[in-house]
C-alpha cells in the first residue's frame, strides 16, 4: 500500500526538527549529503497504531542559491504542498505568533492540503484557551499545543494526522501485483524501458499523475505474471519548484522504493555507478528490498567476452554491500535481455518470500561453525546455539547466542554466505537478529 506523506513547515527554530526526531523516533530516515539538504534527517517514517507514514522535515531543505530566509521559507512552503497529504504548520508559542508566521500562513492558503496548526514549546497546558487566542488569526483553525521536546500532546497530534490521512488502497490488479520501482538517473532509460515493456506485452493499467501520487504506476502483464512499473521519471519536470529537481526526483524515488516488492536499479553502461545510484540503492537494502541491476544502453558498448565480467567485478566494487544483487546487461532500445531481466525481476520478489525450516537451518548452521570456529574475545568464544527463520520480505533470522559481544563482521558476513549458498535468498539483503541466551 502507498504511504501518505506528512510535511512539516515552518520558521526556523519553532521545533521543526525535534518533533520530525520525536515522530520519526529511532527509526531510520535519509538522505544525507545532498547539496541542498542541511539536515542528516529529513525524510522517516512514522508509526501510529496501524498506520504508518512517510514525514518530511522541510527545515532541512534549502533552496540552493540564496540565504534569505523568506526564499528558503516559500521554498520550504512549496515542497510540502506539492508532496504532502498533511501539512504540519509549526509555530512557536514561547515567541507568539510573528511576521513570518503569517507569511507563511498566507503561502499554505493556496493549498487544498490539510493543513494542523501545532502551537509548539507549551510548558504549561492550564491556560490553553490563552495561547490558542492569538494563533487563530493565522485561519487554520483550532491550534494543537504540544512540547515536541519532552513529548507532551503528541499523541494527540498523532491522533488528529491519522484523522486526515488519506487512504490509499490499491487497487485488485495493483495488490496482485509484483510491484517493482525503477531507479536510476535522468537519461538511464527508465521511460525507454516502460514504453519497451508496454510495447511488447498486455497492458492492464496505466495510470497518469493524479495530486496523490508520486510515480507513474504501469500494470503489464508477462507470461501470466502482473508486473507493476513504478516510474518517477515522468513526473519531475512537472514540479513547480524548479531548483528542487534532483531533490523531488530523490525523495520520490525514496517513496517508491518504500512501496515496491523489488527494485530495479537502472545503470546507464556508459557512465557507471553513481554516488546517487549508491545512496538509493542503500537505502532499498536498508530497508530490505529485493533488487535487480539493470545495466543498460549495453548496445553502445564495444564488447569482447570478458567485457560483462569486467563490468560485473566493478559494479560489485563499488556497491560492495550489494553482492548478493543479480545483474543483467539490457538494452531498452533493441529489447535485449528484457525477457531474463524480468525472470530475475519475479525470481528475485520469489526469493523474498523464501522460508527455511528451523530443523534444515540448524543443520547448515552447525556444520557451518565446525568449518570455521566462531570469533573469541578475552578467551570467550562466542556460541551459536541455534538459529531459526522469523520472517521474510526480507529474510530475517534469530541466532540465540551465549553473548552477541562476541559476534563479529566478518563472522557474519561467513555465515550469511553460507545461507546464500544453500539455499539462495538471491537478491535479497539477510537480516540477522542476535538474542542473549544464558
Ligand atoms: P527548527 O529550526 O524549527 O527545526 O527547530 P529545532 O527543532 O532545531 O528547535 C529549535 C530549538 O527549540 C532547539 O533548541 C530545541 O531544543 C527547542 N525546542 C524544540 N521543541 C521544544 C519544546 O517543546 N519546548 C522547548 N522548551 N524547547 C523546544
Ligand atoms: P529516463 O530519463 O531514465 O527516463 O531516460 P530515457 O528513457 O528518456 O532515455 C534517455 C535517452 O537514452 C534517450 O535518448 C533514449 O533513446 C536513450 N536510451 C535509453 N535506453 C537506451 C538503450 O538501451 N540504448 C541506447 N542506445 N539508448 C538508450
Amino acid at each position: 500500500m502507498a504511504k501518505a506523506t506528512v510535511a512539516i513547515v515552518g520558521r526556523p527554530n519553532v521545533g521543526k526538527s525535534t518533533l520530525f526526531n520525536r515522530l520519526v523516533g529511532g527509526r531510520r530516515a535519509i538522505v544525507e549529503g545532498e547539496p541542498n539538504v542541511t539536515r542528516d534527517r529529513i525524510y522517516g517514517e512514522a508509526e501510529w497504531l496501524d498506520r504508518t507514514f512517510n514525514v518530511i522535515d522541510t527545515g532541512g531543505i534549502v533552496p540552493r542559491d540564496s540565504d534569505e530566509i523568506k526564499n528558503k521559507i516559500k521554498y520550504q512552503a512549496e515542497l510540502a504542498m506539492e508532496e504532502a497529504d498533511v501539512i504540519l504548520f509549526v509555530v512557536d508559542s514561547r515567541t507568539g505568533m510573528t511576521g513570518i508566521d503569517q507569511e507563511i500562513a498566507q503561502l499554505l492558503y493556496r493549498t487544498n492540503k490539510e493543513v494542523l496548526l501545532v502551537v509548539n514549546k507549551v510548558e504549561d497546558f492550564s491556560n490553553q484557551q490563552e495561547i490558542s487566542w492569538e494563533f487563530y488569526s493565522l485561519g487554520f483553525g483550532d491550534p494543537i499545543l504540544i512540547s515536541a521536546e519532552h513529548g507532551k500532546n503528541t499523541g494527540e497530534l498523532l491522533e488528529k494526522i491519522s484523522a486526515e490521512l488519506p487512504e490509499y488502497e490499491e487497487d485488485e490488479d495493483k495488490r496482485e501485483a509484483i510491484n517493482i520501482a525503477v531507479i536510476g538517473k535522468p537519461n538511464v532509460g527508465k521511460s525507454s524501458l516502460i514504453n519497451h515493456l508496454v510495447g511488447e506485452n498486455r497492458v492492464i493499467v496505466s495510470d497518469m499523475p493524479g495530486t496523490t501520487r508520486d510515480a507513474v504506476d504501469t500494470l503489464i502483464e508477462w507470461k501470466d505474471i502482473k508486473f507493476n512499473f513504478i516510474d518517477t521519471a515522468g513526473l519531475r519536470r512537472k514540479s513547480r519548484v524548479k531548483e528542487s529537481i534532483e531533490y523531488y526526483s530523490n525523495l520520490r524515488a525514496l517513496k517508491s522504493v518504500d512501496r515496491s516488492d523489488a527494485v530495479l536499479m537502472m545503470i546507464d553502461a556508459t557512465k557507471g555507478v553513481s554516488d546517487q545510484d549508491k545512496k538509493i540503492a542503500g537505502y532499498a537494502h536498508d530497508e530490505g528490498k529485493a533488487m535487480v541491476i539493470a545495466i543498460n544502453k549495453w548496445d553502445l558498448m564495444k564488447k569482447d567476452s570478458k567485457t560483462m565480467k569486467r563490468y560485473t567485478d566493478e559494479v560489485y566494487y563499488e556497491l560492495k554491500f550489494l553482492n548478493y544483487v543479480p545483474i543483467t546487461y539490457i538494452s531498452a532500445l533493441t529489447g535485449e535481455r528484457i525477457d531474463e531481466m524480468l525472470s530475475l525481476l519475479e525470481y528475485v520478489v520469489d526469493q523474498s518470500n523464501l522460508r527455511i525450516k528451523t530443523g534444515v537451518l540448524n543443520e547448515v548452521i552447525s556444520e557451518a561453525v565446525q568449518l570455521r570456529e566462531p570469533p573469541s574475545r578475552k578467551g570467550k568464544r562466542l556460541k551459536l546455539y541455534y538459529g531459526s527463520q522469523v520472517g521474510v520480505k526480507p529474510p530475517t533470522f534469530v541466532f540465540f547466542v551465549n553473548d552477541p559481544n562476541l559476534m563479529h563482521f566478518a563472522y557474519q558476513r561467513y555465515l550469511e554466505n553460507v545461507l546464500r549458498e544453500a539455499f539462495g535468498y538471491v537478491g535479497n539483503p539477510l537480516n540477522f537478529k542476535l538474542k542473549q541466551r544464558k
